[in-house]
Parts: C-alpha cells; structure tokens; sequence
C-alpha cells in the first residue's frame, strides 16, 4: 500500500484535519523509533538492502517452520523502552534482540483498544468489535484455525497462553465453517484451581487492571486441571511449589509456555503478556517494574528457543505490543497510565521478528497495520487467512 492511500484509511476516522495532524505524529512517532535504534543498535534500514524481503526462504526452513507470537504486554511508550532515557528498561531486547531482528517501526492499530478485543484483532486480523469485558469468541475465524483447517493440524500443535481470565474464549472464533482452533491455557485459573485460596500468591493472581470488577464465567475450550499431569507433566505440588518463586502473572505464564514447548513442541504458540498494564494503577515505578520484567521474560523465551532442539533453527519469533499508551500531552490520558484518548502514541506501535528465515539487524519504517499480522503469518506458515482485513506485509516476502 502506498503511503497516501494508507494516510487515507488511519485518518478515515475522525475529522480531516485532526486526523491529518495525527497521521503526521505518527509518522514522526515511527521516525524517532527508527533513529534511536539506528543510533543504539546499529540497525541498518531494509530500503537500503537489495530485495528487501526479511525472510530467506528455503525448503530445510519450512518443513519444522515454528511460529511464537509474544504480545509484549499492555503496551508501553517509547520514553520508557525505544528513546534513549528509556533503553535501560530494556537491556535485553536492545543488546540482545533487536540486533539479530528485522524491527519494524511503524505498526498502526486502527481497532478498538482494549487488551483482550485487541488481541482477538491481531489474532483474526479483523478489527473485532466484540464486547472488551465478556467472554465472548472472536467474530471472524482465528490464526489457529486457518493453520489447523488449511494444514491439517492436531489440537496439540497449536497453543494459547494467556494472562487474564477474561480471554478465555480466543482460541475458537463463532465462525461455524472454522472451530477446531487453540486450547488456551489460563494460568492463573489453574493456580486458583490448584491452591483453593490463594495462600498468599495475591500477585501471581492479579487480573484485568482496567476493571477489577469483571470475573468471567469461565467455559470455553480452557486448559483445565487434570491436565496439568497429563499434558504439561506437572503434579499438583509442584506447580503450586514452582509458583511460589514467581513474582508475576507473566512469569507464569512463560513458566507455562516453556513446559509446553519442552512436552508438546507446538507449532503456534502465542504468548499475550499483561504485567505492564499495572500502569492503570498510575504507580510508574510499577509500570517501570513491569517493563524491565517483560524484556528480561521475552529474552527468557528466546532463550528457550535456543536451548530446545525442537525449535532451535527453524522458529520464528514475533514480539508486538497489542497497542501503546497515551501521551503526556493528552490530558485525558494521563501520560503512561491509560490508553483511552485514541492518540498517535496509543495506536502507533512497533513489531520485532527474529529466527527462522529472517533477515538481521534491519529495521522497516513502511507502514503496517496490527491486522497484517495474521496474513503475514499464513505467508510464512503457508495457510491462507482468508477473512482477515489485513495484508501480508510486503517486506516478509
Ligand atoms: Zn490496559
């Protein structure tokens, strides 16, 4: 898509002018991102390369091809992750990460922004309009279901961790000629099943920081408790006993997501992190907390995909916020702890890919959309996303 008629669509919204003026602090939200990670990481820009395409493909890639998305949880701003002030919070991502990661720049969310409505989004690649606090299915079929439908896949290939309760349904779209998609594991469902009580893992169990007072009826196509043992090979006692030494909803759920890869090696494992939405608190350091948490839990998964010979090789990697934060200078938006104002900063994110048949240390600043997501995945994969919205992004190929 060319850049005018892609300005046309992001600024379809809201009134011409203002929306014209937000397109422009998008763009120059994306340029900023794009130098300091320039000047800090030493990525060289993909116009510059011959081809362009991040992904070198070849048959030894796409026989194993593994796929994990990361939802880099709750969103956060540039000045505490990309900008110079804010690259402490993220050692890991910019030492480790980015270098070996073809970075993309500008990624715009024209959805609503709620977590689990965005997330169902980037996982259909429709701008979903379902209800943010019900537990509710997608509307359009998910990226599980177009790759067990069009590649013929078991349940057990393909896995949802999730941080809140209330994304219990997102596995499985309302779509009756689809159905068969991902079993979604809900780990703090299953430490509240597997320690009636808590016994004083209160923040392991934090849940839904915008509204603490939505407790979903749970009964989709969760993970449910007896198999624990059966799946992921964890008894009762140590699962309770290994929580213990977690301090954070995301760090069980990459406790989770690592059993899963070392027992059931799943092909499309998607991880929605939730930790740095503590920001609704309005308490900074803990947004901070949550942030240094994430980059150090991303690496984690990386690491893991390194140490494990089902997926070392052959995996691609996929980090994306669902959606950023508000600016400071929005006053209804308090800077860092909301995303209600619908601002630049809120919709103008960025995605990172890394492993498998991707190109190193080279960043994209062309425009993409959160819902080209999915039909990039089925580009790579090799299923078809036949209702998404969005695009397969030119630059993977
Ligand atoms: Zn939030």
């Amino acid at each position: 898509m060319d850049r005018s008629s892609f300005s046309a669509r992001f600024a379809s919204a809201g009134p011409e002018r203002s929306a014209g003026r937000s397109w422009e602090t998008a763009c120059a939200l994306s340029r900023s991102r794009r130098e300091f990670l320039r000047d800090a990481a030493g990525l060289a820009m993909g116009s510059a390369l011959i081809g362009g395409s991040p992904f070198l493909h070849g048959e030894a890639i796409r026989k194993k091809r593994k796929v994990i998305v990361i939802t880099f949880g709750g969103g956060a701003r540039d000045q505490e992750t990309f900008a110079p002030e804010g690259q402490e919070n993220i050692p890991h991502m910019m030492a480790e990460l980015v270098p070996q990661s073809s970075f993309f720049s500008h990624v715009v969310n024209r959805g609503i922004l709620g977590h689990y409505v965005a997330t169902a989004s980037l996982a259909t690649g429709v701008y979903e309009t379902l209800n943010n606090f019900a537990a509710v299915p997608p509307q359009h079929p998910t990226v599980f279901e177009y790759f067990r439908r069009d590649l013929k896949r078991p349940a057990t290939d393909t896995w949802v961790v999730a941080p809140s309760n209330g994304f219990n349904r997102i596995g499985e779209s309302e779509c009756r000629s689809y159905g068969a998609g991902a079993t979604v594991i809900l780990p703090k469902h299953l430490l509240t099943a597997a320690q009636p009580g808590g016994a004083g893992l209160d923040h392991l169990l934090r849940d839904n920081y915008e509204n603490p007072l939505y407790t979903p009826e749970l009964g989709g196509g969760e993970f449910e408790l007896q198999q624990l043992d059966q799946i992921l090979r964890l008894s009762v006692a140590d699962f309770n006993a290994h929580a213990r030494t977690l301090s954070s909803p995301d760090e069980l759920s990459v406790y989770i997501a690592k059993r899963l890869m070392q027992q059931e090696a799943p092909s499309l494992l998607w991880i929605t992190m939730h930790d740095i939405d503590v920001a609704h608190s309005g308490a900074y350091s803990l947004y901070i907390e949550g942030i240094r948490r994430t980059d150090r839990l991303c690496a984690e998964m990386w690491q893991a995909v390194q140490s494990n010979p089902e997926y070392a090789g052959n995996t691609t990697l996929f980090i994306l916020p669902d959606f950023g934060r508000d600016a400071d200078f929005e006053a209804g938006g308090n800077g860092f702890q909301h995303h209600r104002t619908g601002d630049p900063a809120s919709r103008t994110t960025w995605m990172m890919v890394l492993g498998a048949g991707v190109r190193q240390g080279v960043l994209y600043d062309q425009p993409m959309q959160s819902i080209d997501l999915v039909p990039s995945l089925g580009a790579i994969l090799g299923f078809s996303a036949a209702q998404s919205e969005g695009k397969p992004v030119p630059e993977l190929g």
